[in-house]
């Protein structure tokens, strides 16, 4: 029986990230369909799951492998967003942020020191702020 499973997935490409994520998906929006929109979250997760399955047989590795770079990508990218957001929402309690008039750089002043001047490091020109 094993074998009979291995010798049927030889050559056939398998679970990855991306068929992870899918399945997961499936699993929620089936979750959901209990609750609400019974029929079309039903048949939304059940494509979902056909998709999943067409992966995991699918003998174009080349196309399925593809996918998952694309996948992988916007997850990495998506990550990196919110990682960004999070970290200028950190900032933004500890610093204020300036423009300078000259250049446009951004400047970092820390909070709560009152009017200070800043010269900005990229083309020196003086400003005055409240930070
Ligand atoms: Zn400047």
């Amino acid at each position: 029986m094993k074998d009979k499973l291995r010798r049927f997935m030889m050559g056939r490409y398998g679970i990855d990230d991306l068929g992870r994520f899918l399945l997961g998906m499936a699993l929620i929006i089936l979750l959901m369909s209990r609750f609400f929109l019974r029929t079309a979250l039903y048949a939304v997760s059940l494509s979902v799951l056909i998709i999943v399955y067409y992966r995991i047989f699918s003998k174009n590795i080349n196309s399925r492998y593809r996918e998952n770079q694309a996948f992988l990508n916007y997850k990495n990218k998506l990550i990196n967003f919110i990682r960004k957001q999070k970290y200028i929402f950190k900032q933004r309690r500890i610093y204020r942020i300036y423009k300078c008039p000259g250049c446009g750089q951004k400047i970092r002043i820390p909070k709560g020191k009152g009017r200070v001047q800043i010269t900005c490091p990229k083309c020196k020109t003086d400003f005055i702020r409240k930070s």
